[in-house]
C-alpha cells in the first residue's frame, strides 16, 4: 500500500534498502555516470577500445557542452511533449493505486508521436540528403551531457515536489536519507494536471531518440561509404526501431510493469529513460558507423531467427500478463490456469508466466544478444549491452520477487513452488 506524504511514520530500521542502501546509491551514481560517458570516450574513431593517452586528450580537448546542443535537446523534448498534448489518443486506466480502487488515467498516443518523428525525419533526409543527420551525431557528446544534466533535474524536481501537498509516495523511496531517495524515486506518479511525467518519460523522449541516433549514425556509414549501408547497420537499424515502435504501440503495457505500479520517478528512473537508453543502447550503429562490418547471407539470417525467436517469447509473454491483468475474460487468457492469492490479485501459472517466473526477461536478452551480433568480433565494447542487460534483468528480477513476496506473503511461495524456474525454463 503506498502512503500518502505527511502521515507516513515509519522507523528507519524497518525501511529494507536496496542498492546496498545510501551508499550504494552513491556508488551506482558515479559508476552509471563514468559508464556513459566512458564508453563514448572508450570506444571511437580512434580505436575500440581507445588506447589510454587517446581518451585522455579527447576528454581534454571534448566539448562537453554547448547552447545549441542543449536548446537543441529542449526543442526535443518541448515537441514531445506538444505532440502529447495535440495527437490523439486513447485515454487508459491504470492499476488501482489504492485500496479503494482508484485510477488514473494515461493518454496514449506514443505511436502516433513515434510516427510522426520518424515521417518527418524520412521527409528530411529525402529532401537534404543523408548528410544534413549530421547535425545529430557530431553532436553526440553535447547532447548526451544535455539529457544527463535535464534527467538530473527531473529527480531533483521530483524530490522537490514530493514534499510539497499530499502526493502519492513510492514506498520504495521513502527511507528519509536524501542521497537514497532522490537516487530511487520519492514520488510515484509525478504529475503536472493529466500530464503523467514518469510514463511521459518511459517511453518516448529516450526511446525515440536512441532511433534518431541510431538513423544519424546510419547515415554518416552512408556517407563514409560513397553511398551504401551494410547489411549489419541494416539489422541493427530495423532490430531497435522495431523493439521501439513495438514498446510505443503497445505502449499500454507499461502501466503494469515495475517502473509505473511500485518504483518513484528519482535518478534510477530519469537517467535511464532520458539519457542512458538513447545514448548507451545504440552502441552498436555508433560503433558500425566507424567500424562497417559486412555479414553475408547465412550470418544475416542467423541473426534474424535469433531476434524472430527473442521477440517471440518477450511479446507473447507482456502481452499475455497485459491482457491477463486488465481483461482476464478476453478470450486469448480466459482458459490460462491461475491461482488465487489472499491479496486479491491471481497469479497466472499457466501459458507464459507458467514456464518460467520472468521468460519475459529472456526473450528480451535473446534480443540483446541479436543487436550485438552484426558488430562481429573486432571488438568487445560493442557486447556492452548483452552483458549489462543480464546484469540489469537478474538485479531486476531479484527487486520483483521481494516485491512480489511483500506483496503475496505465502502465497508467493506457493506460486514459486508450482513454477520453479526463475527466467530461463530448466536453466535457471
Ligand atoms: P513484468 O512485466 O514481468 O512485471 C512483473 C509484475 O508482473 C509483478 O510485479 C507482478 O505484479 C506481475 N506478475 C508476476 N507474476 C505474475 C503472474 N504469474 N501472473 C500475473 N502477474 C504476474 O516485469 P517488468 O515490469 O520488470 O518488465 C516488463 C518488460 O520490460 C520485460 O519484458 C522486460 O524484459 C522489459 N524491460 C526492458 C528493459 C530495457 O532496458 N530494455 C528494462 C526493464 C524491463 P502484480 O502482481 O502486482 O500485477
Amino acid at each position: 500500500m503506498n502512503k500518502k506524504a505527511g502521515n507516513f511514520k515509519k522507523e528507519p530500521k524497518e525501511f529494507e534498502y536496496e542498492f546496498f542502501g545510501p551508499t550504494g546509491a552513491l556508488a551506482v551514481f558515479l559508476l552509471t555516470t563514468v559508464v556513459l560517458f566512458g564508453l563514448y570516450f572508450g570506444c571511437n574513431e580512434n580505436g575500440c577500445p581507445a588506447y589510454p593517452q587517446k581518451i585522455l586528450s579527447m576528454i581534454y580537448d571534448a566539448k562537453f557542452i554547448d547552447v545549441y546542443s542543449f536548446q537543441l535537446y529542449l526543442c526535443w523534448l518541448g515537441a514531445l511533449i506538444l505532440a502529447w498534448h495535440v495527437l490523439p489518443g486513447e485515454w487508459v486506466k491504470g492499476t488501482p493505486i489504492d485500496e479503494k480502487g482508484s485510477r488514473l488515467d494515461y493518454k496514449m498516443n506514443g505511436f502516433a508521436t513515434a510516427s510522426l518523428v520518424l515521417g518527418v525525419t524520412s521527409g528530411f533526409i529525402y529532401m537534404k540528403g543523408p548528410e544534413c543527420m549530421e547535425l545529430i551525431w557530431s553532436r553526440f557528446l553535447p547532447l548526451m551531457t544535455s539529457a544527463y544534466i535535464v534527467s538530473i533535474f527531473l529527480s531533483i524536481y521530483c524530490y522537490i515536489s514530493s514534499f510539497i501537498g499530499q502526493k502519492r509516495l513510492a514506498e520504495g523511496g521513502n527511507s528519509g536519507n536524501i542521497v537514497y531517495d532522490w537516487f530511487i524515486g520519492r514520488l510515484l506518479n509525478p504529475r503536472i494536471g493529466n500530464f503523467d511525467i514518469k510514463v511521459f518519460s518511459e517511453l518516448r523522449p529516450g526511446l525515440i531518440l536512441w532511433v534518431l541516433l541510431d538513423i544519424a549514425f546510419a547515415c554518416r556509414q552512408y556517407v563514409l561509404l560513397n553511398g551504401r549501408i551494410t547489411d549489419s547497420m541494416v539489422l541493427v537499424l530495423v532490430f531497435h526501431s522495431w523493439y521501439v515502435l513495438d514498446s510505443l504501440f503497445y505502449e499500454n503495457a507499461v502501466l503494469t510493469t515495475m517502473d509505473v505500479t511500485t518504483d518513484g520517478l528519482g535518478y534510477m528512473l530519469c537517467l535511464g529513460n532520458l539519457a542512458w537508453v538513447p545514448f548507451t543502447y545504440g552502441l552498436q550503429a555508433r560503433y558500425l558507423s566507424f567500424h562497417p562490418v559486412d555479414l553475408g547471407i547465412p550470418c544475416t539470417i542467423a541473426i534474424i531467427f535469433l531476434q524472430l525467436l527473442g521477440y517471440y517469447i518477450f511479446r507473447g509473454t507482456n502481452s499475455q500478463k497485459n491482457m491477463f491483468r486488465n481483461n482476464p475474460t478476453d478470450p486469448s487468457v480466459k482458459n490460462l490456469k491461475y491461482m488465487e492469492t489472499k491479496r486479491g490479485t491471481k497469479l497466472l501459472i499457466d501459458g507464459w508466466y507458467g514456464k518460467s517466473r520472468h521468460i519475459n526477461y529472456f526473450g528480451d536478452w535473446l534480443m540483446a544478444w541479436a543487436w550485438c551480433l552484426p558488430v562481429g568480433f573486432g571488438s568487445a565494447i560493442p557486447y556492452f549491452y548483452v552483458a549489462y542487460f543480464a546484469v540489469l534483468l537478474i538485479h531486476r528480477y531479484g527487486r520483483d520477487d521481494h516485491k512480489c513476496h511483500q506483496k503475496y506473503g505465502e502465497d508467493w511461495n506457493k506460486y514459486c513452488q508450482i513454477v520453479k524456474y526463475r527466467i530461463i525454463p530448466y536453466v535457471y
